[in-house]
């Protein structure tokens, strides 16, 4: 769909439902003729002569009846969120009142935004490139004090900055090359091959660093994967809970990987967590049982971290073993549970956990349980704290584009090793330029663009 960018949309910008609220927002050359009509402001002032980013205090008026009593707000282009003229009317937050005001402002002219419309029109209109554009949307949608860290640090342009700064890089090569075309009978690539190997070197390596951010961008914004797994009755769902219970807020349920699990997702102290709870582990023949540990071997498998439970008042047993054996060891706490029936600080069998780090804690008197909080949030931070100081890719979308300039810088590198022409280095660089581009969203097709944002919420 063409979206026309001289329509004047409108949308209800705040969630749907009743709350102190409703924020109803137009944007468009007709922003200010919409709404003036509809909204008596108390003194002498109207909206079309209010200054800018002037609230208003005073009524909406329907048939010339009062029906809600609001602020209203112009703020004109360039100075806006969408750098047009925008007019926002803040009504009483009833699902109602803000729908019938919306309504109003559709009848005057407006048409109803799409989602996203709005951050469109800011991007198109050279207000916020694309990574930007997305970290508005990861920013609304963040789950951990962490998450929100990243997309702020998005939203002011760290990645873009990034990113333009290894285009400049790739352009200059870029401009040596295709002196080297202009002007055959120098050999400009030769003279240069110095500089334009370090630039591509340089790009490389920069390139490569953010795709590594990558993964671990994505595990503070998602979540750290953490699996509970052991064999029944050691007090999983026990541990499960106790930990729900005592974390600062539960965040959302996404429903299991598989059916037999069960996932919650929590913020621990600023690190969002996803607790994977998986059915019991046991070693027989059986068909569901061995389905059990099918599904504990899929659940370790997706987690970054595994938390092995294990009866600290019971001697360990072959199901135990199995699972010691299934879980990775660079990313596995032994966590010792029941110790409110344990005489010793460890059970007996301690000494076969080996090198496995471990933490003794009871699930049912919530003994320990902050130390393995506590444990969780230094093993996640160890190798991410620094991350946060850095440009970030935060999704699919521009990781693969960043592949994609991974290669055709090192197919560019590669043409100066094997001393190809120039016109053969300048494909690959033109390759990367565009694939730099595709990150910040200035070679990107409209109707992908159309496909990022129709993700966002209406209203946004
Ligand atoms: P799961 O099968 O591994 O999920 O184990 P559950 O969480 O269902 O717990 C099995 C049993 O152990 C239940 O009766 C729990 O009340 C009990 N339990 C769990 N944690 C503790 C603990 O720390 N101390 C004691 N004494 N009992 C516990």
């Amino acid at each position: 769909m063409k979206l026309d960018a001289e329509d004047t949309i409108a949308a209800i910008a705040t969630p749907p439902g009743a709350g102190g609220v409703g924020i109803v927002r137009v944007s468009g050359p007709r922003a200010v003729a919409v709404v003036q009509p509809l909204f008596r402001a108390q003194g002498k002032l109207t909206l079309e002569r209010a200054p800018s980013h002037r609230m208003l205090y005073g009524w909406i008026e329907q048939d010339g009846q009062p029906l809600d009593e609001v602020l209203a707000v112009v703020m004109r282009a360039p100075r806006s969120y969408t750098r047009q003229d925008v007019v926002e009317v803040h009504c009483h937050g009833g699902a109602l009142v803000t729908r019938t005001v919306l309504e109003l402002t559709l009848k005057g002219g407006a048409r109803l935004a799409q989602p996203g419309e709005f951050t469109l029109r800011a991007f198109l209109n050279g207000r916020l490139d694309l990574t930007r554009a997305e970290a508005v949307q990861d920013l609304v949608g963040a789950r951990s004090g962490w998450g929100l860290r990243v997309s702020a640090n998005q939203l002011r342009g760290r990645l873009y900055g990034e990113i333009q700064a290894l285009r400049e890089d790739v352009a200059h090569v870029a401009a040596l090359v295709s002196a080297g075309i202009d002007f055959p009978e120098e050999d400009v690539v030769f003279a240069h091959r110095e500089d334009i190997q370090r630039r591509l070197h340089g790009a490389e390596s920069r390139v490569r660093a953010l795709l590594e951010s990558a993964e671990r961008g994505r595990r503070m914004r998602e979540g750290l994967a953490v699996a509970i797994v052991g064999r029944p009755n050691v007090g999983k769902s026990s541990l499960l809970n106790a930990l729900l219970r005592e974390s600062r807020a539960i965040v959302t349920d996404i429903p299991g990987t598989t059916r037999d699990t069960l996932e919650e997702s929590l913020d621990l102290g600023g690190l969002a967590v996803r607790l994977t709870d998986t059915a019991g582990i046991r070693d027989t023949a059986d068909q569901i049982e061995r389905e059990g540990i099918a599904r504990t071997r899929r659940a370790i498998e997706q987690a970054d971290l595994v938390l092995a439970v294990l009866d600290g008042s019971a001697p360990l047993q072959p199901e135990d073993r199995k699972v010691l054996e299934l879980a990775p060891a660079a990313a596995t706490l032994a966590v010792v549970n029941k110790m409110d029936r344990m005489s010793g600080a460890e059970p007996p069998w301690a000494g076969e956990l080996g090198a496995l780090p471990r933490l003794a804690l009871s699930a049912l008197t919530g003994e320990g349980l902050a130390a393995l909080e506590e444990w969780v949030r230094g093993w996640a931070v160890q190798d991410e704290r620094p991350l946060l100081e850095h440009a970030i890719l935060t999704n699919l979308r521009q990781t693969q584009a960043a592949q994609g300039a991974l290669s055709a810088v090192q197919g560019a590198l590669a043409a100066i090793e094997d001393g190809l022409g120039e016109e053969l280095i300048a494909v690959d660089l033109a390759r990367a330029l565009d694939a730099l581009g595709d990150i910040v969203g200035e070679t990107t097709a409209d109707d992908l663009l159309n496909r990022i944002f129709a993700e966002f919420c209406i209203g946004k």
